[in-house]
């Protein structure tokens, strides 16, 4: 069976990528991407003085009206090619930053990159546990992903409470063709225990150039490797509620 072609992981030149999301779009169709999201980064660490970011509300505003433009050019057109809205929090973002700017609804998808410890599982756990008491209908929820995820963090310590976090909330887990030492052999436990419970799984580039936008052919031998399909098709089933 052919899977769908997903990318769930694209910067603009809202952040640190190289093109606009009028570029990625056209290239994407162009290239038989089936799903692509727009996640550009979130941040008021140290890495707001470096990156690029979404790190205000008002450009925040501007990003998902941009992205809404191309979703109703898609529609219009008729083309079959899915486009969401997403976003990548920081991790070592304030949790109050996070809290006030981020309007949780106004996304399809949600990553969270450098989950890295324990405490960060609490630490999502957190603003995830807020978010859906302010959110009452759950169809509106966006689906919550780890971005570039290093099981290595886990390995030895915690593997049991993150599995229950990713199967409670359920979070996906981005295979990432921008670090495949992420899927190696090593972690096949990690990947076992995806399988076994039901975890769902993603595919993204972290493009920031459109030259990468469909680098995905290795990630798909590797889902098929460690048998995730039907946890990918779970996650397209969630996707396919979602596009407008
Ligand atoms: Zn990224």
């Amino acid at each position: 069976m052919e899977l769908p072609k997903l990318n769930l992981h694209i910067h603009s030149k809202f952040s640190d990528g190289r093109n606009s999301i009028s570029q990625i779009v056209l290239t994407a169709l162009k290239k038989g991407l089936d799903y692509i999201c727009i996640t550009d980064h979130f941040t008021n660490s140290w890495k707001d003085d470096i990156i690029p970011n979404l790190n205000s509300l008002n450009k925040i505003e501007m990003y998902l009206e941009e992205i809404d433009h191309f979703q109703k050019y898609l529609l219009e057109e008729e083309r079959q090619m899915a486009l969401f809205k997403g976003i990548e929090i920081d991790l070592s973002s304030t949790e109050k930053f996070i809290l006030n700017s981020i309007s949780p609804a106004k996304f399809d998808i949600i990553l969270f990159e450098y989950l890295e410890s324990i405490e960060g599982i609490s630490f999502m756990k957190k603003i995830i546990n807020y978010w859906k008491r302010n959110i009452k209908n759950s169809k509106a929820f966006p689906l919550i992903g780890l971005a570039h995820f290093d099981p290595s963090f886990f390995a030895i310590n915690g593997m049991n409470i993150l599995i229950d976090f990713l199967t409670e909330n359920k979070i996906f887990f981005e295979f990432n063709s921008s670090y495949p030492q992420f899927y190696s052999q090593k972690y096949r436990s990690f990947f076992d225990q995806l399988k076994e419970r039901n975890i769902l799984v993603s595919i993204g580039c972290d493009s920031h150039h459109i030259s990468t936008l469909k680098d995905i052919e290795e990630v798909y031998d590797r889902i098929k490797f460690y048998e995730l399909e039907s946890n990918l098709l779970n996650l397209i089933q969630i996707l396919d509620k979602k596009r407008i």
